[in-house]
């Protein structure tokens, strides 16, 4: 057999994913290999396929007790020998596997990292023809990871026990280069194929709202995706407590996951949500290490996480099967309290000395700042994701709430005056709310009973709309132009930065959205939007002998086989046991395990004929996604603008100026488009493009990013010039020359700007 019998064969797919032939190639040819690639992204295969096609045993050594599990059990579904050795079987369990294992009845081996100390597996392995040693989450070794374990140690002990070296692959989902370096280096890894794939999760939609209310954004969110699989992340135990009620009294079938609840409720309560009996989880952060469960379709945070590497982690537990999955994070600027709170209270380690946890307090307190970003920019969320973890991409992504909203970038410097003249006039004892109702000359009883009537700065800004002020105000806190007191009242406090603004020697742009709240309507159901309603009936027919077959083998459905594998036999309608080889996800052990049963449901629910059951694809990025992109159309389907492109007859037309900033020449750009049909474009996105190719750079001077000119940029001709401002400040502002401002459309003629 080869590698692509071996895919076809076990796990019934016909291509491999990007990344996965080269590690597989590598292996086959006795070369050691890192993989690093996202969550989901098919890392297992790149082991899986070659432990079955080299000579001996492949131990994998995995620090998760129930994904080792899980993997197993899928393993033995497709037709594969394969066993754990972990704390969780009994010393009689262990010692019969480790006789089935020298006997060579597996060919593939999990086993803990502890293990590898024990007499009885040592014993086992220096007698085993082991071909490969697999590391999975190989990030552990590193003492720079987020989650060191010094068992990981053992592995290279152990290959330098074995009399023949075995190849070594490892795997791991952190991409920063210390992580990297400390797994080559302390693993041993002989000359390695080092693959990286890009972190982007097509199928992932990101989505920061920071609604009124969140509990009701929260219930409708949930209710609108009834049915189906989603994740629930609150920051604290007691968050998840009220929102598990809340979700509860409204009648979902939801359950709860935190680190206050005993082993046993623990257990339950996550195998009902890997079941799939109650298809929703509220939980806290301590929830989901290990759970592998492909089909879950959302994960919400119902509050901020504490950084960007928690985010991407949880939020990458949506949509492993490939499908379209939601990413939302509801904000509000409290859930920066919360973290700071449990940030300050954060144990750390005893051995530490003063100097590290300072260290380690200061990166966490960026990593907070670096998260709040994320919340309140404006820009592409995928972008600003993919960036944080070191790739270089700059246009917007088109699938974030961000490049689904139009936004207009304006001078908010006059309303930052007075908001900051309110604050100094109440002597900074009071919170957002009632500055916010203060500057609007609001008659509330609170506002009154301080007086607040009576000064200077009361209705200073009647005309505007509390929602707009907070947005303004967030600005401010973020660009630390304002700071909040961190105890629950948060008072609004002016930093050295407001006297800049007052001086007038510091502007401050901001994007707003053009239709304040704009809803995503867009977006539809997914799996509707393939299949025609009988398709959903049908779909619905095989979750039900797929939910039949899991309860008989006491396994979770999607073990049985994924929601795509299911939604691909409503598109097949397979009748025969080649057509239903056909479908994705059906191997041949998986056909002669359920294949006729799901045929016998098919064949009956069409009465033995064939109509088709779904829309044509009427997608132009139908190749977007590598895997069969059956979801990848929703948003297309409505007449949306497209994005920005510069044509050849707006070219033409192009007045080239002497000098001029690149919001003057953005704004030129956009009167040149068909506003029909065209989204506009920003100078914010043209200054990403710049960046990504090394003209300018973005540096985060005295908390807020500014943008530096790089020798490339000055080689073209962008150089910066000193404003006054009406008051008599100076301010930078960086202009192009004609020369800049042709080199730059070139640039653009190249892109599609969001
Ligand atoms: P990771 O370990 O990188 O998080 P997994 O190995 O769990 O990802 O794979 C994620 C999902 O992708 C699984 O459901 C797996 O079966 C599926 N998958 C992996 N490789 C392929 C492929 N070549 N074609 C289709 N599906 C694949
Ligand atoms: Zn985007």
């Amino acid at each position: 057999m080869n590698k692509f019998q071996v895919l076809k064969k076990y796990f019934g797919y016909d291509s491999f994913r990007q990344g996965q032939e080269s590690l597989i190639d590598s292996i086959l040819n006795g070369q050691d290999v890192l993989g690093i690639m996202p969550t989901g992204a098919g890392k297992s295969i790149c082991y899986q396929v070659p432990a079955l096609l080299l000579p001996g045993i492949t131990l994998v050594i995995s620090p998760l007790i129930s994904l080792m599990k899980d993997q197993v059990r899928g393993l033995n579904q497709a037709g594969i020998h394969a066993a754990y050795i972990n704390s969780s079987l009994t010393e009689n369990q262990i010692s019969m596997a480790l006789t089935n294992a020298g006997k060579g009845q597996y060919k593939i081996i999990y086993v803990a990292p502890e293990r590898l100390e024990t007499y009885s597996f040592l014993e086992f392995a220096l007698n085993a023809p082991i071909s490969m040693i697999t590391v999975d989450e190989a990030h552990c070794i590193s003492q720079w990871g987020q989650d060191f374990r010094p068992s990981y140690m053992n592995i290279v002990k152990l290959v330098s026990k074995l009399s023949k070296r075995p190849i070594v692959s490892a795997f791991t989902a952190t991409a920063t280069t210390n992580v990297k370096e400390d797994i080559i280096c302390v693993l041993g890894l002989a000359n390695p194929n080092v693959l990286v794939t890009g972190f982007d999760r097509k199928n992932l939609y990101f989505e920061v709202k920071a609604p009124k209310k969140k509990d009701e954004e929260l219930v409708s969110y949930v209710k609108e995706h009834q049915g189906e699989s989603g994740i629930v992340y609150c920051a604290t135990r007691k968050n998840v407590e009220s929102v598990y009620e809340l979700l509860l009294s409204q009648g979902v079938r939801v359950t709860k996951y935190h680190a206050g609840l005993t082993n046993e409720e623990r257990k339950v309560n996550q195998d009902a949500f890997i079941y799939d009996d109650k298809p929703v989880v509220v939980a806290t952060n301590a929830f989901g290490m290990g759970i592998d469960k492909s089909n879950v379709r959302y994960v919400v945070h119902y509050n901020m996480p504490q950084s960007m590497e928690n985010y991407y982690q949880e939020a990458g537990r949506a949509g492993r099967d490939g499908e379209k999955a939601d990413c939302v994070l509801l904000y509000s600027p409290q859930d920066v309290m919360i973290n700071q709170f449990l940030l300050d209270n954060k144990e750390v380690r005893r051995d530490m000395e003063e100097d590290e946890i300072r260290a380690v307090k200061e990166r966490d307190v960026q990593r907070l700042r670096d998260m709040t970003y994320y919340c309140t920019t404006k820009e592409c969320l995928r972008s600003h994701i993919l960036r944080y973890f070191g790739e270089n991409v700059y246009s917007g992504c088109g699938n974030c709430s961000n490049c689904l909203t139009e936004y207009e970038e304006i001078d908010v410097t006059d309303m930052c005056i007075q908001v900051i003249k309110a604050i100094l006039e109440t002597r900074q004892r009071f919170g957002i709310n009632v500055i916010v109702g203060m500057l609007r000359g609001e008659r509330k009883a609170k506002l009154l009973s301080y007086r607040l009537d009576e000064l200077q700065n009361y209705g200073a800004l009647k005309e505007v709309s509390e929602s707009r002020l907070k947005q303004v105000i967030n600005e401010m806190l973020i660009k630390g132009i304002l700071q909040a007191t961190e105890d629950k009242y948060a008072l609004l406090k002016c930093s050295e930065k407001a006297d800049e603004v007052l001086k007038g020697s510091y502007r401050i742009q901001m994007k707003i959205s053009e239709e304040q709240e704009k809803k995503r309507t867009s977006q539809k159901k997914r799996t509707s939007d393939v299949l025609t309603s009988k398709g959903m009936d049908l779909f619905e027919r095989l979750r039900e002998v797929r939910a039949g077959l899991a309860r008989e083998e006491a396994l979770p459905p999607y073990i049985i086989g994924s929601d795509k594998t299911l939604i691909d036999m409503c598109i097949k309608l397979p009748f025969t046991k080649e057509e239903m080889l056909n479908v994705s996800g059906i191997g041949e052990n998986k056909y002669h395990k359920y294949g006729q049963q799901f045929i016998r449901a098919i064949k009956e629910f069409m009465n033995g004929e064939k109509e088709q059951l779904y829309f044509e694809p009427v997608h132009e990025e139908a190749e977007r996604n590598d895997s069969i992109s059956l979801f990848d159309k929703p948003e297309k389907r409505n007449k949306k603008k497209e994005n920005f492109r510069l044509t050849p007859e707006m070219t033409e037309r192009i007045v080239y100026l002497p000098e001029c900033t690149i919001t003057e020449l953005s704004n030129q750009l956009n009167k040149l488009r068909d506003e029909k049909t065209m989204k506009k474009t920003s100078g914010a996105a043209i200054s990403r493009m710049l960046i990504s190719r090394g003209y300018l750079e973005e540096r985060f001077i005295d908390g807020i990013w500014r943008k530096v000119i790089l020798e490339k940029g000055k080689e073209i001709g962008i150089f910066p010039k000193v404003k006054i401002s009406e008051k008599g400040n100076e301010y930078e502002v960086l202009f192009y020359s004609e020369g800049a401002q042709r080199r730059v459309v070139e640039m653009i003629k190249e892109e599609v700007l969001v």
